[in-house]
């Protein structure tokens, strides 16, 4: 068995409230091997945004460890910078740079981190592009696209680094429904491409569709997981039903 791409081993999470402690993370424990694409479901406020924001270092964690390609990275020792690179993160809102084209904000990293010269972060940056049908937007600014041209705009922007791991937080949330099938549409074809990707979505159509591996989140633990069918056609625990029954 080849290593996992992401290993998080017993991660706990807690964020201060006050005088009391919310944990968010209770000891979960998750792989990710290469190419697989694991989909987190669960209730508002059950910590799939926390464990995103833990493996992108955006959040450190109170226990346990996270490896990426066998790497502990929440060695405190560790530099978040390198390891970000190797990971390539999508939000809910869209988050391109307004005063930048299309072009500008997918070349940015490349051209700052991987020190590209700018003619090459170029050529690949319009190769993305078009593949996701967006070339003829690479002068435009953000403000001249669709939302959901924004949004796969961000996702060239995540994968023209070429990262061993996408992370999607509910990327289609802020989107108008008529958009939601297009950003949709890209994320099954970077799937396709063989991405090791770990994703949270409320959109169960679409985890049926992508998900290799679906995990249930409670309250900060996997409660159950499974294939698509299994956790979402045929749910074991009664928490599981529950949720599914008040989303559809
Ligand atoms: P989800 O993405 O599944 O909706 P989150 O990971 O956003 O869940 O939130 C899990 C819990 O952590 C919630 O109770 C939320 O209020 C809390 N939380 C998230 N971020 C913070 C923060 N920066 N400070 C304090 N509490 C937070
Ligand atoms: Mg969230």
């Amino acid at each position: 068995m080849s290593e996992p791409v992401l290993s998080v081993r017993a991660v706990r999470k807690v964020f201060r409230a006050g005088r009391g402690t919310n944990v968010v993370l209770d000891d979960l424990s998750l792989d990710v091997t290469e190419h697989e694409v694991v989909v987190l479901v669960g209730a508002s406020g059950s910590g799939k945004s926390t464990l995103l924001r833990c493996v992108n270092l955006l959040e450190t964690i109170d226990d346990g460890a996270i490896y990426l390609e066998g790497r502990h990275i929440t060695d405190p020792r560790v530099k978040p910078d390198p390891v970000r690179q190797r990971i390539g993160i999508v939000f809910q809102s869209f988050n391109l740079f307004p005063h930048l084209t299309v072009l500008d904000n997918v070349t940015l990293a490349p051209r700052r981190v991987h020190r590209l010269t700018s003619g090459q972060a170029r050529s690949r940056a319009l190769a993305l592009l078009d593949r996701v049908g967006l070339a003829d937007k690479a002068a435009e600014y953000p403000d001249r696209l669709s939302g959901g041209q924004q949004q796969r705009v961000a996702i060239v922007r995540a994968l023209v680094n070429a990262p061993r791991l996408m992370l999607l937080d509910e990327v289609t949330s802020a989107l108008d429904p008529e958009l939601v099938g297009e950003v949709l549409a890209l994320i099954r074809d970077v799937k396709e491409q063989g991405m090791t990707m770990l994703i949270a979505t409320h959109e169960m159509a679409f985890a049926r569709q992508v998900a290799d591996r679906v995990c249930f989140l409670d309250r900060g633990r996997i409660l159950e997981e499974g294939t698509p069918e299994q956790v979402l056609g045929a749910p074991r625990e009664p928490r599981t039903r529950q949720f599914l029954q008040r989303i559809v």
